[in-house]
């Protein structure tokens, strides 16, 4: 497919590997192994002489047909699929990690990436530094010289912090490390990491990806050095953290309409951000599109769109906060986000409910704080569910 295809082009028209029957839909191959024509065969497929399926763990057509869309769309050599966005983030740490390497990670990660770097990851012996997502500087003192991993996602959750990937892809590459970015929030559509410098991109599948909220899913791409056998697909393959092949078709069709969500998603949530920010009930808004966001430049230069999460701070408590949730009729309370259905949460309560008083206030994750991940509801719908709780 020519490079020049737009993200909403490749989204509808790569990975498409047309069967006997000429289906229009991409099809589905739900089957766990697949057969030879002799031994022969079966054992120049096992070898590696001869390239094709062998078994769904190591790959399926419709997980391929997905990994060569999300590829192209990201402008990747190479993309491995996974179950989930976790699954990713482990594949990519266990693939290209051993024992004794350090990582350099920002502060404002997803809550489960937090716990599997200093948690799980520790007891196999990777440290790991977590550092500003917004102060370079800081990256830079932090490496070591066992130093191999950079991570960070831009916008964070839940403040919408925005990390510079093109100067941090610049210390990266100083120091001889790699830089991955989760891409989850802003998808390729809004901000395309790798052209930025970064070498690895991950997703959580499961947020706008699918964006209907229907199955979980991840992948990590980059260079097929790192993405291949001795990297991500070669722990992906033995460990078999494997997508399923109707997981990965969903997510398939979920891509041919990513370009008009995202970009309804950040008109929604543009909207409802500036009807905030004029609130008087209302401390502060945290929105990339906005003006007043400290780093609304550099957010500018490199997502295309705000995107669909609006984090705010009402005047009040926890209590005058969770009046805001209650009183949604229309709204759905769940921690979820990339969804087509409008998302509400507590950050404080819920997703960053087991953390430290101290370690929240450090962060600035207030109990007056509200996220909402704004869905294709009418905007004026959502503003008048958020309404009657604000006051
Ligand atoms: C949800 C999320 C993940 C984890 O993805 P799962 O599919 O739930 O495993 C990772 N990073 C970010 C930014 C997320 O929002």
């Amino acid at each position: 497919m020519p490079d020049q295809f737009k993200p909403e082009t490749l989204a509808l028209r790569t990975g498409i590997h047309r069967s006997q029957f000429n289906e229009h839909s991409e099809a589905i191959y739900l089957t766990s192994s697949f057969v030879f024509d002799n031994a022969t065969q079966a054992a120049a497929r096992f070898s590696g002489e001869e390239s094709g399926n062998i078994y769904s763990r190591f790959t399926n057509p419709t997980v391929t047909a997905l990994e060569e869309r999300l590829a192209a769309m990201e402008g990747a050599e190479t993309c491995v699929a996974t179950s989930s966005g976790m699954s990713a983030i482990l594949a990519c740490v266990m693939g290209l990690l051993s024992a004794g390497d350090h990582i350099v990670a920002s502060q404002s990660l997803f809550g489960a990436t937090v716990n599997l770097f200093n948690n799980i990851l520790k007891k196999f012996g990777v440290e790991t530094t977590f550092v500003s997502a917004t102060d370079v500087g800081m990256w830079e003192a932090a490496v070591k010289p066992n130093t191999k991993l950079f991570f960070l996602e831009t916008p964070s959750n839940p403040l919408t912090e925005i990390s510079d990937i093109s100067e941090l892809a610049k210390v990266a590459k100083n120091a001889g490390v790699w830089l991955a970015v989760d891409n989850c929030f802003c998808t390729p559509v809004l901000q395309k990491p790798l052209a930025l410098g970064a070498d690895i991109v991950i997703h959580s599948a499961t947020k706008y990806l699918d964006g209907q909220g229907r199955v979980l899913g991840g992948a990590v791409l980059g260079n097929r050095e790192l993405m291949m056998e001795g990297g991500v697909y070669g722990f992906l393959r033995t460990a078999g953290p494997t997508l399923s092949a109707f997981n990965a078709w969903v997510i398939l069709k979920g891509l041919e309409t990513l370009k008009v969500r995202m970009d309804a998603h950040s008109r929604n949530a543009l909207q409802i951000a500036q009807w905030l920010e004029a609130h008087p009930n209302v401390n502060r808004v945290f929105y990339p599109g906005l003006p007043s966001h400290p780093q609304y430049k550099l957010a500018n230069r490199q997502q295309s769109t705000g995107g669909g999460i609006v984090t705010f701070e009402i005047k009040g408590d926890r209590a005058a906060a969770w009046r805001v949730i209650d009183q949604t009729q229309l709204i759905s309370i769940t921690a979820n986000l990339g969804d087509a259905k409008t998302t509400i949460t507590h950050p404080a309560s819920t997703t960053h409910g087991r953390i430290s008083q101290e370690a929240r206030d450090a962060a600035g994750i207030t109990d007056g704080l509200l996220r909402i991940a704004v869905g294709l509801e009418a905007v004026e719908d959502i503003q008048a569910d958020l309404a009657t709780g604000l006051g």
